[in-house]
Parts: C-alpha cells; sequence; structure tokens
C-alpha cells in the first residue's frame, strides 16, 4: 500500500497564504489530489489550534480524520472515491532567526508532534518562554536550532525536528545568505536527531544525495503550499513493508521511515517532485536587476552585478556546486506508463519523479495565460469522472484522458511524463516558467498520421 503524503503547509494564519486554507477545504482538495495523509499545518498559532481540536478526531495514534468526513464526501461526490483519506497528522513550520558567532542566521524548522497533547504541551511551553505565537502561523523565534531543538525533546523525546527547504538562499540550513555549511554547523550536538531534510522547490534529490552528510539521511519532499491549488505540489509517498490496515499506522512508523529502521512498518517509497527550474531560486541572479546566470555563466562571469555592482543571490545549482561531495548519480528509466523516473544509481536512495501540477498542464495544453474557469472546468471533469491528480499524472492511460479532456491535454500530460518539457529556470524570487509545447506535438504527429490511423499512437 502506498500513502501519499504532504508534510509542510500553511493555514490561512500564516502570512500570505489563501484565506481559503481551512480544514474543510484542505480535505477537499488532498482528496482531489490524491493526498493521503496531511498535514494538519501552524499548530502553534492560538485560533488554528483551537479549530485542529474540534474538528479533528484521533483514528490512530497521532492520525485524525476530520469529524464531519460523510457529510463533505457527499456534497462533493466523494461517496465512491475508494482511495484513503486525507488524513491529518502534526506538522508545523518555526522560523528561528538568530544570531550565532556575529552571523545572522534565518533557518525553517518543520516540528513534528507525535499527538494533540503533546502539540499542546508544545504550544504552552513556547508560550511560557515568551514566544509570541499569535502573530504569524508560521511564528518567528529567536532561538537556535540547536537549543529549539533541547526544548522540545525536553517537553517529549518523539518530537523531530526536519530542516525545511534546505537550499533556499534566505531562509534555509544551507541558504547562500544565512545558513550554514554543514547540519552539524547548524545543530551540533542535536544533528544526530535530524534524520530528514525536506529538498524545497528549487533543489531535486540527486542534489542533495551528493551531500555527503545527507548519505544516511532521508530526502523527503513537501508542497509548502499558502493556497489550496499549490497543496502536494511535492509529496513524499510512503510504502507500507508488511500488508497492513491504514488505522494500524501511527505517528511513530513515520518517524521510524525517516530514520530507515528496517523494522519500521513503512518507509519511504518515492517523492514527487516539482521541476527544480520552476523553483523561485534556481539560478544566481538579480531579480530587479534582470539578471539570470547558469552555473556555467557564474563560472565565467562571476557572482557579481553587472547592473548594480552587488553580489548576486547566490541560487540553488551554485550552492549545491560549492557544498557537493560528489558527483550525480540520477540517472532516467521510463515505466510501462511512460513515466521517466529518476534513480540513484547506486540503488541506495529513493527515486523520484517531476511533475507539473495537472492545472498547469491543462493551462499550458489549451493555450491560456492563467488558470481561468475553463481550465479548472476541464481539471473536475478529469478528477470527476478518472482519478485522483496524481493518478492521472503519474498511471491513468492516455487514451481515457483524452476521452475526457481532448487531445491537448493527453499529449501534454504524456510531455510532463517523458520530461519532455522547457523551463527558463527561476531566480532571486522570481518563479521558473514552463512551456508544454503541445502545437510541436501536434504537428509531429499529423506528419505522422498515416503510421496509426486510429488516434496518436499513445
Ligand atoms: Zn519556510
Ligand atoms: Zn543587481
Amino acid at each position: 500500500m502506498e500513502l501519499v503524503t504532504d508534510l509542510h503547509l500553511h493555514s490561512r494564519f500564516s502570512r500570505a497564504v489563501s484565506q481559503k486554507m481551512n480544514l474543510v477545504n484542505m480535505y477537499i482538495y488532498g482528496k482531489k489530489k490524491g493526498i493521503n495523509l496531511l498535514s494538519v499545518a501552524d499548530f502553534t498559532h492560538p485560533i488554528w489550534f483551537k479549530e485542529i481540536k474540534s474538528q479533528l478526531e484521533e483514528v490512530g495514534s497521532g492520525i485524525y480524520k476530520i469529524k464531519d468526513k460523510e457529510k463533505i464526501d457527499q456534497e462533493n461526490n466523494f461517496a465512491n472515491k475508494p482511495y484513503l483519506g486525507p488524513y491529518f497528522f502534526l506538522s508545523t513550520e518555526i522560523a528561528c532567526i538568530y544570531s550565532e558567532n556575529g552571523k545572522v542566521h534565518k533557518i525553517h524548522n518543520l516540528i513534528m508532534s507525535p499527538d494533540l497533547s503533546v502539540a499542546e504541551k508544545i504550544n504552552k511551553t513556547l508560550s511560557s518562554q515568551g514566544f509570541n505565537l499569535t502573530a504569524d502561523g508560521r511564528p518567528i523565534l529567536g532561538a537556535t536550532s540547536r537549543n529549539l531543538y533541547d526544548l522540545l525533546l525536553s517537553i517529549d523525546d518523539r518530537i523531530i525536528i526536519i530542516p525545511c527547504h534546505v537550499w533556499t538562499p534566505w531562509f534555509s540550513l544551507y541558504g547562500s545568505k544565512s545558513g550554514y555549511d554543514s547540519v552539524d554547523d547548524c545543530f551540533g550536538d542535536y544533528s544526530k536527531y535530524i534524520y530528514a531534510i525536506e529538498t524545497g522547490l528549487s533543489s531535486d534529490p540527486n542534489m542533495n544525495w551528493r551531500i555527503k552528510e545527507l548519505k544516511d539521511r532521508s530526502i523527503v519532499s513537501s508542497s509548502d503550499a499558502h493556497s489550496l491549488e499549490k497543496m502536494a505540489r511535492e509529496a513524499t509517498v510512503f510504502k507500507t513493508r508488511l500488508p497492513g490496515k491504514f488505522s494500524d499506522l501511527s505517528y511513530k512508523d513515520m518517524v521510524a521511515a525517516f530514520k530507515k529502521d528496517k523494522n519500521g512498518k513503512l518507509e519511504i517509497a518515492y517523492t514527487i517532485e516539482f521541476y527544480p527550474e520552476e523553483g523561485k531560486y534556481h539560478y544566481t541572479g538579480h531579480r530587479l536587476c534582470g539578471i539570470s546566470y547558469s552555473p556555467e555563466d557564474v563560472k565565467i562571469k562571476g557572482k557579481i552585478c553587472p547592473v548594480c555592482k552587488r553580489e548576486l543571490t547566490v541560487g540553488v545549482m551554485d550552492r549545491v556546486e560549492e557544498l557537493a561531495g560528489g558527483p550525480d548519480t540520477s540517472l532516467f528509466e521510463k515505466d510501462e506508463n511512460g513515466v521517466v523516473w529518476v534513480k540513484d544509481k547506486q540503488g541506495i536512495r529513493p527515486s523520484y519523479v517531476s511533475i507539473v501540477p495537472l492545472l498547469e498542464v491543462i493551462r499550458e495544453a489549451i493555450g491560456v495565460n492563467s488558470i481561468s474557469d475553463k481550465v479548472t472546468i476541464i481539471y473536475d471533469k478529469l478528477i470527476d469522472s478518472l482519478a485522483p491528480e496524481f493518478e492521472l499524472l503519474l498511471k491513468t492511460p492516455l487514451s481515457e484522458i483524452e476521452k475526457v479532456a481532448g487531445r491537448e491535454v493527453a499529449i501534454a500530460v504524456k510531455k510532463v511524463r517523458e520530461r519532455d518539457l522547457k523551463i527558463e529556470p527561476g531566480f532571486d524570487g522570481e518563479f521558473g516558467k514552463v512551456d508544454i509545447d503541445v502545437k510541436i506535438e501536434e504537428a509531429k504527429k499529423i506528419k505522422d498520421e498515416t503510421r496509426d490511423q486510429m488516434g496518436f499512437g499513445f
């Protein structure tokens, strides 16, 4: 059994988050996407925590279901959708901003709590230490990452920290602007409790495989979504080692998977990735000066902006090169559904697959500039009649997608599966832009028309 999880996202109580991010909507979109297990997010926020407590009930140790599930399922025609969940568990992001040895660090850390009562203790302890939890769903704490871990473990030794989006320049462990060069530098004697790191949108697992100190640590992916549509744009997929019921699973099993515990019930099967080029900090550059450098450009031209003469914001690719201790060990392999997987040559790491969110795929296929009503109507039609988003993108036969959504959408999904797309890389806070050229494919196919009179030979 596979479990698609989104470990890190935000509620409407975090800054710059859609007001629609409430538990019921998160459940509905989770169902459409095909997420089985979803973070409640932002549990340190007092009002949001009240909502969590009143709207969820525990079904497994640390695993919760939404109380109105049956009613919501009925209202949204989910009653006949066979797949599980989404169920909820407790994790939240905390921004640690502090100076250490004369340098200011801004590190985002994901805190995972074994259950609601421990989450309540975390909130009480942080408040009693004078931290302000009401200003933001992702609170800012003036505590070092190491001291925060120390405090959390004194509350309950089952709590874990996963450093978030570890490569972004401004708010992360390896960040070029405000981070460290290693997990040890950041967490000191507590680095032994760092079992996993989050890739973030701008890096792929294969970049992280090159970092020596991550060799025995898990690489996880999550959406960090600020709106419903962006949920699970990245995800971590677990599989059960033994056949078992979902209700038997618990928080403990997720942590065992991060620890790569061979006796645990769960292990990480693969991750689902956003194309890192699409992320906001893939290349090195200056957004306002209109400068974007690839690693090759940086080698030739350096890291000083030719426009404003200040240092460029060093992107994830260059930062990985600075810290990498080994070569890229990835290789590509196509499966029976035409999906190209990225695998580790050495066979040590879970594989991953890169996707473009289905709304974007449809938008590109029908050639419009924004997610219009036309796009969402096709999206809902596909989800209602075929399968949740992940299954559509990775498994559903293209001929079925063509029947429901037309040839262009089917071609666009095929191209995403084959990694056949162009992306203008993001830099210095500017998202990258995807281009799925359906028309080229169409022209090519029309030329080959005689080859297959019946259709497109998917
Ligand atoms: Zn963050
Ligand atoms: Zn500049």
